[in-house]
């Protein structure tokens, strides 16, 4: 099934994705009659920082022995096809594309056995970043959390083997990232004990799982792309601040 979120004349509904149309209650439509949004409201953002050894080596660091984990704010999120908006305090931002698993109940420390019965599904997320701010201030709430940096969708799929599924970011049409989730450090339901012997995850709430290798910069007028395969693809395009 696919979960998701939708605007239709100004009004704001819940409903599911079927075949190529829209559906909620009192109504059914074609997609490209609907405006698709985030398909979930966080009251937060657990993301899990260098989670797949490719990428931590390329920025230079050991692979964690714990997950690493920090969030984004809720005021970051976007919906599937919305603008990112280049801060001006920033000289390099980079897309990351990951996989994030939504919360479908109250999770407190559960344990891995029993971590993917709190799961609704699957969606994407791209991790966007200020690289330089994330060097310079020392810790990474201000690059990983101005708004527009949390794009998610387009829905959330209820069944997903997320044990081995690819994952491909462009840029502007050129594959930039392109690897399986087979090469997670942490998988789902160790993260999600982690995770939930520190924080209630609450239902609508986001794990971003990391990046793999390959992210990069983006300019003002590039429009990115992240595939999930099993997802479908969340496409946002980069504006400058006005
Ligand atoms: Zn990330």
């Amino acid at each position: 099934m696919k979960i998701a979120r939708f605007r239709v004349g100004g009004a704001d509904f819940d409903g599911v994705v079927d075949g190529d149309e829209a559906v909620a209650s009192g109504f059914r439509k074609p997609l490209g009659e609907v405006t698709l949004l985030a398909p979930c409201r966080p009251s937060k953002i657990v993301c899990v920082g260098r989670n797949y050894a490719d990428h931590a080596s390329e920025m230079g660091n050991e692979p964690p022995k714990e997950p690493l984990l920090f969030f984004k704010p809720p005021s970051a999120v976007i919906n599937p096809g919305d603008a990112i908006v280049y801060p001006r305090q920033s000289a390099r931002v980079d897309f990351e594309g990951e996989l994030g698993v939504v919360i479908g109940r109250r999770c407190r420390g559960t344990s891995r056995e029993s971590a993917l019965d709190y799961v609704l599904g699957y969606t994407i997320i791209n991790d966007v970043t200020a690289r330089d701010l994330q060097k310079s201030d020392g810790q990474w709430a201000r690059a990983k959390g101005f708004d527009t940096f949390a794009p998610i969708g387009p829905w959330i799929v209820s069944e997903l083997d997320w044990r081995d599924v690819r994952l491909t970011t462009r840029l502007n049409g050129a594959v930039r990232q392109d690897a399986s989730t087979a090469s997670m450090i942490f998988d789902i339901p160790v993260l999600i004990e982690y995770i939930s012997a520190a924080f209630t995850l609450e239902p609508g709430d986001v794990i971003a799982t990391g990046t793999p290798s390959g992210v990069g910069p983006m300019q003002i007028g590039d429009t990115v792309a992240v595939e999930i395969e099993g997802l479908g693809t969340l496409t946002n395009r980069v504006v400058a601040a006005s």
